[in-house]
Parts: C-alpha cells; structure tokens; sequence
C-alpha cells in the first residue's frame, strides 16, 4: 500500500519558463517519489534570459491556499522558495507556526541568476527574525549566506563561521552552496543539528543550464526527509540528484535553461 503520508508543500513563486520555482519543487518531488502540494505566493513572467514581471498574491490569498491544505492533506514537510515581500514572509511564518508542518526547509532565495531581485531589502530582516528560527535546514549560497549572516565570506573557515551563525540565528541544520563562484572544485560545507559537520566536493559542471538548480536541491532535501532519511543522507542524496540532473538534459531556451531529465 502506498504510504498516504508521503506528502510535502512548497511555498514559493512561479516560473513561466517551467524551470525554477515551483515547477522546479514539484518535479523533483515527483522525480524523488513523494507527492508535492503548492502554494503560490508570486507569479513571475520569467524565461532563461531573465525575469521580466513579478506579481506578488495577496497575503489573505496565500494564507487561504496553506489553510485548505492544511485542513485536508498528511503533510510531512514544507519548503519555502521565492517569497518576495515582507508581508509574504510574515504571512508564511504566521502560517507555519499555525499549522507546524514540521521538516521546514527554508531556501532562502534572494536573487535569480540573471540578477533580478527576489526578496525585498526589508523581507530580508522578517525573514531572519521569523522564518530562520521555524526551520529545520536552511540552504543559502554564498551571496545569501553573507546577507543573513552578515559576514563577508572568502574562505572555508568564512563558510564554517557564517554557517555557525545561522545556526545561532536559529536554523537547526545550515547547508551552505558554495557554487556560487567560478572554481573548478565546489564546496558545499553542511552544519547538523548536533554540532556535525562535512564537507561535500564536486566537481564543477560546465554548463550554463543550471536555472533552478537550488530549488531543486532544497526540494529533494525535502523530499528525502519525507522519505524518512536522516538529515545527513536527505543532503546526500539531494546532492547527487541535482547533480546527476545538471550531467544530463536538454537545453531549452537560450538563456541559464531549466534542469531536466529529457536526455
Ligand atoms: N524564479 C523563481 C520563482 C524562483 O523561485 C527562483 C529560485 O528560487 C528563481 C526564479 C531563480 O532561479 P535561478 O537563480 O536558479 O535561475
């Protein structure tokens, strides 16, 4: 029999181009064998070259898609992507508390890689304060680390001491992305709740179809978690996903194209 309560929400935006998002949360959900709810906060009219328009939803909106989900569906964890403005991340942390999904994996999404901006300057300070303590695993890359954590970061023992901080800051497990930069060799630097830490290298794959790729991480650590996997397996695993989903796939657009399975 199929367990019923193999269930996980995303909260986050659209994209038109079906790459980042939303879109990207519930194909890796699917990919990863767990099935994915939605809630949308933002619908953005995006395609690989860059974002072209964005329409936040209403905050009574938003919090009438949690509560209808909330009220019929088996949840096990929630992620958050995209959430835009202020009232959107105090919508979503008020919810959060409410319902208390548990596994709250926050992707702290600030800027797309075409360079259009996210999450708003005073969102930022609401999503520090009032979503960083609910989360069982926040996943910054190096931009949104130094924010949150306000620490320049130039080297490993920078990586180790913001991770800390958000832990400080109240996030129980911190994965920090260290593939932001231009380096052949990756370091992502994972800080658990008991005070453990690894690194993960890998190798740096050259391609520019790389849009989505944190959402599709954060959502299959979401995915894993439901799946009942440690946190330390859940990132593992996550990792080698995204991973394997770069490696493969074909280019759509002509601009950072979408993760895919298609080749
Ligand atoms: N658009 C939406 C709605 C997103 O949620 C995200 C990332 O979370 C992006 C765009 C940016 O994606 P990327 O930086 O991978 O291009």
């Amino acid at each position: 029999m199929v367990n019923d309560t193999l269930q996980v929400l995303t909260i986050a935006g659209t994209d038109s181009s079906g790459g980042a998002g939303v879109s990207a949360d519930l194909k890796t959900f699917m990919a990863q064998g767990v099935y994915g709810a939605n809630v949308i906060v933002s619908v953005t009219a995006q395609n690989t070259l860059g974002v072209q328009s964005v329409q936040m939803i209403p905050s009574e909106v938003i919090t009438q898609q949690i509560q209808s989900i909330a009220e019929d569906l088996s949840l096990s964890a929630v992620k958050t992507g995209m959430l835009g403005d202020v009232q959107t991340v105090n919508t979503v942390a008020k919810a959060l508390k409410k319902y208390n999904f548990g596994n709250y994996i926050l992707d702290p999404v600030m800027v797309a890689k075409g360079g259009a901006k996210l999450l708003s300057d005073k969102a930022i300070l609401a999503l520090k304060t009032q979503l960083l303590p609910l989360a069982v695993m926040v996943t910054p890359n190096i931009p949104e680390a130094e924010v949150l954590s306000g620490m320049t970061i130039q080297t490993h023992e920078d990586i180790m001491a913001a991770a800390y901080q958000l832990q400080l800051l109240g996030a129980k497990n911190v994965l920090l992305k260290g593939g932001h930069g231009k380096e052949l060799t990756v370091y992502d630097f994972a800080l658990l709740a008991d005070g453990s830490h690894f690194w993960l290298k890998s190798q740096r794959v050259d391609t520019e179809r790389t849009h989505g790729t944190g959402d599709t991480l954060s959502a299959a650590i979401a995915a894993q978690r439901v799946l009942g996997c440690d946190m330390k397996t859940a990132i593992i695993k996550a990792k080698a996903y995204v991973d394997a989903t770069i490696r493969s796939g074909i280019q759509v657009g002509h601009g950072h194209g979408p993760l895919n399975h298609l080749a």
